[in-house]
């Protein structure tokens, strides 16, 4: 390891021996200070105009934008939602500590996430909808999601492999798959990863374009869609087995997000969080990406293009790359114990089973 990363980490484990962050109750919630939490992380926050928002800086870098009571926030260039809205109580800041915990954390230091998940070698790819079940379809087209959600799917697959990946596929023809079975194979597998791939849709607004990125929630954390008017809380109180990695699906919603938005250039629509069944039952972190509106006018053309489809599982590649890039810089054997300080989850928040490094002849 080179002395400049190993002195950050020094620096950074001085920070972590520091009093928790000052915390409030609201709605039922522990928060924390923004100011106190990010301070844990060698950051700060700095003040902007309007005043009802606020700017973490990593030295001089903006990183994140949060707004007084919204969930909408704004990290690295990224449009995330978090869990629970952040609020401003007589100038400071004040977050949810699940969502500093698993949203914000993992996204600004990964390297602190805790015990990492094993190096991804294994890798689910499920290709959504199948056989009866069409998914979404575009009206003037006449063409239907379960189709591209395969083809993304099975050029990801060749991808993968040609990295030196081994592709578990959910499906591999025009068969409907129950959402439990989907997840039960990978877990049969001891996949390291899953990814499943839909397309989006909005009728009868066919303008809107963009990437649409969605997670399991946390415990006690609800649906994004659960807080538009008129829905209820949708907060569960059990855990999921995918709630054991709660660090690293933030981890893996974030690369894939960028690489896609990086790749299509289209609109940003955020990370989101669903209780989805196909992700619930997961022993690995799991995400679920949505790369395009196939009710879209335009987006539905391009996704007509072979070219398109191989741009987005293209992209999905290098977010899986990425990813693994980040597992393999927090895992022990790159990281010495005695300068790997992680922020440990509390009971609140996400929990982060330890979990065996496989030695992986991979990529
Ligand atoms: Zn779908």
């Amino acid at each position: 390891m080179r002395p400049a990363p190993l002195l950050l980490l020094f620096v950074l484990a001085a920070c972590l021996v520091r009093a928790e962050p000052a915390s409030i109750r609201y709605n039922g919630l522990e928060y924390v200070s923004l100011d106190d939490s990010v301070a844990r992380l060698g950051m700060r926050v700095e003040r902007s105009i309007p005043p009802s928002t606020v700017m973490v800086k990593d030295g001089a870098q903006p990183v994140a934008r949060f707004a007084d009571q919204s969930r909408e926030t704004d990290v690295k260039g990224l449009r995330v939602f978090f869990g629970d809205p952040v609020v401003d109580r007589g100038g400071t800041f004040y977050l949810s500590r699940t969502d500093f915990e698993a949203h914000l954390l993992p996204r600004l230091r990964p390297e602190l996430c805790g015990a990492p998940p094993r190096v991804p070698h294994v890798i689910a790819v499920d290709p959504g909808h199948g056989g009866l079940d069409h998914g979404t379809e575009n009206r003037a087209l006449g063409t239907m999601e379960k189709t591209y959600t395969l083809d993304v799917a099975l050029r990801l697959k060749r991808l993968l492999e040609a990295a030196g990946y081994v592709v578990v596929m959910t499906r591999e023809t025009d068969v409907d798959v129950a959402k439990q079975i989907r997840s039960e194979i990978a877990n049969q597998a001891r996949a390291d990863l899953f990814v499943s791939i839909h397309f989006n849709s909005l009728y009868p607004n066919t303008k809107t374009t963009g990437v649409e990125i969605l997670s399991f929630p946390p415990r006690s954390q609800r649906s994004t869609n659960s807080w538009s008017p008129g829905e209820k809380d949708d907060s569960e109180s059990r855990e999921a087995p995918i709630n054991d990695f709660n660090r690293w699906n933030t981890v893996l919603s974030g690369v894939m997000h960028r690489r896609l938005l990086d790749a299509l250039k289209t609109g940003d629509r955020g990370e989101k969080f669903e209780h989805l069944g196909v992700l619930r039952m997961l022993k690995c972190p799991g995400v679920l990406v949505e790369p395009a509106f196939l009710s879209s006018e335009s987006e539905s053309v391009r996704l007509a293009t072979a070219a398109y489809r191989d741009t987005i599982a293209s992209a999905i590649l290098s977010g899986i790359q990425d990813y693994a890039e980040l597992v393999r810089r927090a895992s022990p054997a790159s990281v010495a114990p005695a300068a790997a300080p992680s922020v440990p989850p509390s009971a609140t928040g996400a929990p982060v089973r330890s979990q065996p490094t496989r030695p992986s002849p991979g990529p």
